[in-house]
């Protein structure tokens, strides 16, 4: 499935409306407006600079960039040491280079089993094998007691498709079960696809995260939400939220998570048939009724009980923030936010002899990238009338903690904040004719940076790999959540003098290879012409954005929109 995903958004890649025709070169497209200094005028990105900064990041003496550890005392050591070799100012209005970020970590285990009860009869759902559960609450203990437990479908609440997997049932102090990714509902003209009119259609809407199931069953007040792991829509096996039972981190909210559920789980697909069964139903046709608008949730006359354990750590990590002042008395105090995350995994089990997971490319390489935008845009003439943040967040590998933190607790208002561009890993493997955008068509920054790529001869394409969720998986999202139009950039596909399938291969390589391992490692053929390329692209979106006399605005039918008009109406 991957690979014809993978064909189609080359294919689209080749044709289009986005085949570079220099002659638009400083035309407005879409809501952009016409450029007035074009992007050969701006200040040039450095190739070495960003390899020099993203080897030193990525040296054992960093240990891996863990928040809390003596790698993040060394690597706000430096970062604030840069961004004053660079001019720039404090980014905290209270004249420091750092945000406070409180974490708490919790590592649950189990007090009392999973157990299922009907009248005389009691079921008992394994710990780990078939259960993987944990709670949120900074609390020594969480439970549940004889709990309802009900099937919810996908448990999802998507008003823009006329989709409510909860109708009009109350799930208050309940236990819901729900079902992995998307509701994948087949096209009417061609059932053997998905309709893209709804969830996406092959790409993965935010109501397919897991991490969604948990915030929407805690909004209805579930006491419990259990999902279904299935291995093909998951996307990795069961083995992988079993590893979820190492120390989990999240935010303190002032409630200490008590809003959120209970108890937050996965059980396996056998342990579901089992559950289900009990209940005098058969999964998989009541799966199959989850498919449709009409489902209505299904109480299984079972109840739950569990209790879990907490073992909580309190970590004072910290967000690093710059600022670049505008040149506009009223501009100046709007913003566009570049965004990076410093951390990465830290110290941890030993692969091939080594234990340092130096994140080289994650995210190293953005670190390096944002700072040399930083130092474009300050040379940048005109300066740019609006200021510029350059946001360095922590604990991203830990559920995008750190932008969380500052989408919620931000250092100036969301409403004056124009933009997010936020880099995530580059490109290291040369030019390509194309930069890709994940959740291309969502906002008018895509525009922006259509606009700019056409300046150097280049298109955009949409996110290669739309079934796996990226657009709600990196820091970017924090900001679309609350609003703010957010860019979330990615390497092209299409390399000069390469064919496609190298493309793939390469990004497979890593993905297969280095993707959080100790060996994501600054490598001797990395080639980061490219990278500059898409770098000096997203310094010229930002410089522009700065500069335009409106805010980027989400496109409509964008699912954050509503919040964003409202914010600005306020
Ligand atoms: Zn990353």
């Amino acid at each position: 499935m991957a690979a014809a995903v993978m064909a189609a958004a080359l294919s689209g890649a080749c044709g289009g409306n986005d085949a570079a025709t220099p002659s638009t070169k400083s035309a407005a497209t879409g809501a952009v407006p016409a450029a007035t200094v074009p992007l050969a005028s701006l200040p040039k990105i450095d190739a070495a600079a960003i390899l020099d900064t993203t080897t030193k990041l990525a040296m054992d003496k960093f240990q891996g960039r863990a928040p809390g550890t003596v790698g993040e005392e060394i690597t706000v050591g430096y970062l604030e040491m840069r961004l004053k070799e660079l001019g720039l100012a404090p980014g905290n209005p209270d004249g420091t280079y750092t945000q406070k970020v409180p974490l708490v970590g919790i590592t649950g285990t189990e007090a009392k089993p999973l157990t299922i009860t009907k009248a005389g009869e009691t079921g008992t759902i394994k710990w780990k094998d078939e259960v993987v559960a944990w709670s949120k609450h900074v609390a020594p203990s969480a439970s549940i007691d004889k709990s309802d437990i009900i099937f919810a479908g996908y448990g999802v609440e998507a008003p823009e498709y006329g989709w409510n997997d909860f109708k009009d049932v109350d799930v208050k102090g309940k236990t819901i079960v729900v079902l992995v990714n998307d509701p994948p509902v087949p096209d009417p003209a061609d059932p053997a696809k998905l309709d893209p009119k709804v969830f996406g259609g092959n790409a993965m809407t935010y109501y397919g995260r897991w991490t969604y199931k948990f915030e929407e069953g805690a909004k209805k007040g579930a006491a419990a939400v259990l999902i279904v792991h299935e291995t093909i829509p998951a996307g990795y096996p069961f083995s992988v939220v079993q590893g979820n039972l190492n120390e989990k981190f999240d935010l303190v909210a002032p409630d200490k998570n008590m809003s959120k559920a209970n108890i937050e789980g996965w059980i396996t697909l056998d342990a579901a048939h089992k559950l289900f069964q009990m209940g005098g139903q058969d999964f998989d046709a009541l799966k199959k009724q989850a498919l449709s608008k009409d489902f209505k949730p299904v109480p299984l006359g079972l109840k739950a009980s569990m209790g879990l354990r907490n073992k909580l750590r309190t970590i004072d990590s910290r967000n690093i923030v710059a600022k670049l002042e505008g040149s506009d008395a009223a501009l100046k105090n709007e913003y566009v936010v570049y965004s990076a995350h410093w951390d990465h995994l830290g110290v941890g089990a030993p692969v091939n002899g080594d234990n340092i997971y130096n994140g080289a490319l994650d995210n190293a390489t953005g670190v390096a990238t944002v700072l040399e935008i930083a130092k474009a845009l300050k040379q940048a003439q005109p300066q740019p009338r609006r200021s510029f943040l350059f946001l360095f967040v922590t604990a991203e590998e830990k559920g995008l903690l750190g932008s969380e933190y500052y989408s919620l607790n931000p250092l100036y208002p969301l409403a004056q904040t124009a933009a997010n561009i936020n880099i995530d890993g580059i490109n290291q493997w040369g030019k390509t004719k194309d930069i890709s955008v994940v959740g291309l068509g969502a906002s008018d920054l895509d525009d922006y940076l259509r606009q700019a790529a056409q300046e150097q001869g280049r298109t955009i394409t949409p996110d290669p790999e739309p079934e796996k969720g990226f657009y709600y998986r990196s820091d970017h999202f924090n900001f679309a959540k609350q609003g703010v139009p957010a860019l979330d950039p990615d390497s092209g596909v299409d390399y000069i003098g390469k064919s496609a399938e190298w493309g793939k291969a390469k990004r497979d390589e890593y993905t297969d290879k280095d993707y959080h391992a100790p060996s994501d490692q600054v490598k001797p053929d990395w080639d980061l012409s490219g990278a500059v390329e898409d770098a000096q692209l997203l310094m010229a979106v930002g410089y522009r954005v700065a500069n335009a006399d409106k805010f980027p605005e989400w496109k409509p039918g964008n699912e954050f929109k509503a919040k964003r008009d409202a914010m600005l109406k306020k």
